[in-house]
């Protein structure tokens, strides 16, 4: 990593090394000092209290530093008034008959001591004062003593006396200066050694090894302005980890943080010449790469993402990572590193969601996401608006023809249009925020007034198949609330039923929360059930009372004999379970045959009914209430 300016926010640890000279300049100084003092003038005199005085004035201004009592500027100022006092004290000491050797040795010392004074304030600074200092001295005494040289009284004079004290402070205080200026070279290069450190800390990501997000930012800085400079193109590749919560939350921390080591290290092995890695955030790495074509970045991003791919070892399993990347180019599609990161991290989220490894931006991915805001946004304000209603599908017995259920399914009279966002893509959006348990609590208290209402219209009501995303089930206290709800509202349990995908229902905490539910006699099935990965031996494990088959498979009968096969044995297994499996989206005969044949109980489809309104379902209610069928065997059905 190339040498770097230390971030502003290291200034505080010079202040830091600053303030130990002040403290041992307080521990040091101050003491012989008063040592001197008290040798030179045991006794009250105008010079023991002057000499006291000095060293107090400068204690108090070193004290109100080290306590942040003063500000840097008052010291530095009180200390040039100190240092200017003794100056004219000893210029003065003639004309106070302070000629005594005690006062001369005291006043000598005070100038010694003024090197140490100055360096406290940084040290070239100090060192420049303090030979100021020195050459003013000089010139003065010697501008004191000339007179008397050149009239040949000196030997008369009263300097005479003081001569040896003055040429002791003329031949030492350079010597001195030296000495306090190697002392402040020495701290400075100890300070500036560790700043380095620090920079180097501040500047590298601790459990990789990498450059950290800082010195990503300041390095696509450097890329850019010379790409702009030659007219080059450089590639940003975010890598994200699609699964690294999960590794965290199976193997524990410590197992993640060795994950992520290992893959930078994968990563940087393979890292060509001249590109920048580094770790921007937990599970995201950043690859800059100047002086680039589009084709060899796609191929150098397919092959870091197949580094990742390759089984890692996680506590004695191994597993592949998935990773996702998403690509932004410069200048093609932004010309700011802020901008580019807004996009490569677009491309990224898209990949993500998409569940594609690699995606370059494009300008319509930024549509889509100013799509998805603004969806997100108007469905904030949905439910006051009255923009929402619940339609009902009818889930019916294959063998009767009798209508079991009806599966609540949201709807949005939405501002959004071009297209109108569906139920699909607006849930999936609100699961992403923390909208979806307001919505959620919406349609839960939607239905049980429905319910309410057709009873009062004294209609038999079937059971009400309640959709529930994750996020709502692990909101806490989810099943003792809904479980209140409905005896609030004069709900059997029983009328109700939670329908959740396999991925919900596999965690612990939403099976504590099911069997909770499950044993008030709320029903509980699994989702489109078949595209997860939950084997079907687990299924006995848990608290549910059926499957619904997911649509795919139901298209795919007649045309795919393993769907069939599959279709088959989740119905052997439910049975044997006791398990109640509804087949979603039949539309067609053919495949209401196939699955009669199969024997599945229960079905779900535009064959029999899409969803429909209240008022539609109303009717329908009192129809089959007058022993009207839904299931009729003819290929005249009228589809909507
Ligand atoms: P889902 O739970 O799988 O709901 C069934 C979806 O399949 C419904 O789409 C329904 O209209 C559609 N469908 C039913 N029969 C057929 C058929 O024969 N052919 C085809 N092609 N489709 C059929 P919808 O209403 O658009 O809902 C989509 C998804 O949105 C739902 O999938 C569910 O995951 C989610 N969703 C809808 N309402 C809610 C809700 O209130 N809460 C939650 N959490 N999710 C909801
Ligand atoms: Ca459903
Ligand atoms: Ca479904």
């Amino acid at each position: 990593m190339k040498e770097r300016t230390p971030p502003a926010e290291l200034h505080p640890t010079d202040t830091a090394l600053r303030r130990r000279l002040y403290l041992l300049t307080l521990s040091l100084v101050v003491p012989a000092a008063l040592f001197v003092i008290s040798v030179a003038f045991p006794d009250p005199s105008p010079m023991r209290y002057l000499a006291l005085g000095v060293t107090a004035g400068w204690t108090v201004l070193l004290l109100g530093l080290l306590l942040k009592r003063l500000s840097h500027r008052v010291v530095e100022w009180g200390t040039y008034l100190l240092g200017a006092f003794i100056f004219v004290m000893v210029m003065l000491a003639d004309l106070l008959q302070w000629h005594d050797r005690q006062s001369m040795a005291f006043l000598g010392a005070a100038q010694l001591l003024s090197p140490w004074a100055f360096l406290t304030f940084g040290d070239r600074r100090g060192l420049r004062l303090s030979v100021a200092f020195y050459v003013v001295t000089l010139a003065l005494g010697l501008a004191f003593t000339l007179p008397y040289l050149l009239t040949g009284t000196f030997q008369t004079s009263p300097l005479a006396s003081v001569w040896t004290i003055y040429a002791y402070y003329y031949a030492l205080a350079p010597v001195y200066i030296v000495v306090t200026a190697a002392m402040a070279v020495l701290l400075r290069n100890l300070s500036q050694q560790r700043i380095r450190e620090l920079s180097e800390l501040a500047y590298r990501d601790p459990l990789t090894g990498l450059p950290n997000r800082r010195a990503f930012q300041e390095e696509l800085d450097t890329c850019l302005s010379s790409a702009r400079k030659k007219g080059t193109l450089v590639a940003l590749c975010v890598l994200n980890i699609n699964d690294f919560a999960q590794v965290n939350d199976e193997f524990g921390h410590t197992a993640g943080d060795r994950v992520l080591q290992h893959l930078a290290q994968r990563l940087t092995a393979q890292q060509p010449e001249g590109t920048h890695l580094s770790r921007v955030s937990a599970d995201e790495f950043a690859l800059i790469v100047p002086y680039t074509q589009l084709p060899e970045v796609t191929q150098l991003a397919q092959t870091l993402l197949k580094l990742g791919q390759r089984p890692l070892d996680i506590e004695g399993n191994l597993r592949p990572l998935s990773l996702r990347c998403g690509v932004a180019l410069f200048p093609e599609h932004g010309q700011t590193r802020a901008d580019l990161n807004v996009l490569a991290s677009l491309a990224q989220a898209e990949a993500q969601r998409a569940g594609t490894p690699l995606t370059l931006y494009t300008p319509a991915l930024a549509a889509q996401a100013e799509r998805r805001r603004h969806i997100l946004s108007a469905l904030q304000q949905a439910p006051e608006r009255g923009e929402l209603s619940v339609v009902y599908q009818p889930i019916v017995s294959l063998v009767t023809g009798q209508l079991m259920s009806l599966e609540a399914l949201m709807r949005w009279d939405s501002p959004v249009q071009d297209p109108p966002p569906r139920p699909d893509e607006f849930m999936a959006l609100a699961e992403q925020s923390d909208l979806i348990q307001r919505l959620g609590e919406w349609t839960f208290q939607t239905i049980l007034e429905q319910i309410q209402a057709w009873q009062a219209h004294g209609l038999r009501v079937p059971r009400i198949n309640l959709n529930v995303a994750p996020q709502e089930l692990l909101s806490g206290q989810y099943a003792q609330q809904v479980l209140t709800r409905l005896r609030e509202m004069q709900v059997t349990p029983d009328q109700l039923e939670l329908e959740l995908t396999e991925r919900t229902v596999l965690e612990a905490d939403a099976v504590r929360e099911l069997q909770v539910l499950f044993n008030a006699g709320v029903h509980i099935s699994i989702d489109d059930f078949g595209t997860g990965h939950s084997s079907l031996g687990r299924l006995h494990k848990l608290p549910i009372t059926g499957v619904k088959l997911d649509r795919e498979f139901t298209s795919m009968l007649g045309q795919d004999s393993s769907a069939e096969r599959l279709a088959g044995s989740v119905l052997a297994l439910a049975c044997s379970m006791q398990l109640e499996v509804v087949a979603e989206g039949i539309e067609t005969e053919a495949q209401l045959n196939f699955l009669r044949e199969l024997g599945c109980p229960l079905g779900q489809g535009y064959y029999f009914q899409r969803p429909a309104s209240v008022a539609e379902i109303t009717t329908l209610l009192k129809e089959t209430q007058a022993g009207k069928v839904l299931t009729v065997l003819t290929d005249e059905r009228t589809k909507r």
